[in-house]
């Protein structure tokens, strides 16, 4: 089967689980996922599941990616913030959907990587940062949209804190080993309102940047 029609089962596959959204899923649909996998796992790509992306990391499943970027209702103009670069597939599908993303990773080696691919498909409007992203991004700060991709022990309010009024974050909370669930929380004029959306299973959010290997 060719790149093409493995897209067009994995995009049939996110409407049956229930991704409606018709702006996600063509946003999904200009991302070749095949570009942020390694190499070994070329023949999964299109496999609507994690795949490992090196320094015991993975690239989300897809449905996770399509349904976090649904329920974070991202509009053309926003700056959205994401914490955990990965493989930068997420990015790149954000890309498509605002006005720019700023991302951010602790690991070095895959920040880079991720840049490169940005670069081949001639995303422009993604800014990268090596760092602890539990510091999110104070001088970019507010968002309009902000992105968890890794799990946080419980809702990171110094992120939170960088939302807009009105701002919305999309975060998997939980300990680890027994399992997450994605969260929404939005800020108002007032506070924040959470709503708990889907159980998940993530790579944990860590303290500090990585030792580079
Ligand atoms: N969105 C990514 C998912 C990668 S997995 C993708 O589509 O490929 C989560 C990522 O979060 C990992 O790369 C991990 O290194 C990163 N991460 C974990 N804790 C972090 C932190 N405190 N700051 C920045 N990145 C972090």
């Amino acid at each position: 089967m060719t790149a093409d029609a493995r897209m067009v089962r994995l995009i049939m596959e996110l409407r049956r689980e229930g991704i409606d959204d018709t702006r996600v899923l063509s946003a999904l649909e200009r991302v070749p996922r095949d570009t942020f996998v390694p190499g070994p796992f070329q023949e999964q790509a299109y496999d609507n599941i994690a795949l490992p992306i090196g320094q015991g990391q993975t690239i989300s499943q897809p449905f996770v990616v399509a349904f976090m970027t649904q329920e974070l209702e991202v509009g053309d103009r926003m700056k959205v913030l994401e914490i955990g670069t990965g493989s930068g597939y997420q990015t790149a599908v954000l890309a498509h959907l605002c006005r720019r993303v700023y991302t951010v990773e602790r690991y070095r080696t895959l920040l880079r990587l991720a840049e490169q691919q940005f670069t081949k498909l001639r995303l422009h409007n993604i800014t990268t940062r090596f760092g602890d992203g539990n510091d999110g991004w104070p001088e970019q700060a507010p968002f309009e949209r902000i992105i968890v991709t890794a799990a946080a022990p419980e809702i990171p309010m110094s992120l939170a804190e960088q939302l807009d009024i009105g701002g919305k974050m999309i975060v998997p909370v939980g300990a680890s080993s027994m399992g997450q669930e994605i969260i929404r929380l939005t800020r108002t004029e007032e506070g924040f309102e959470s709503e708990s959306l889907l159980p998940v299973r993530f790579v944990p959010l860590v303290k500090g940047v990585a030792r580079e290997t």
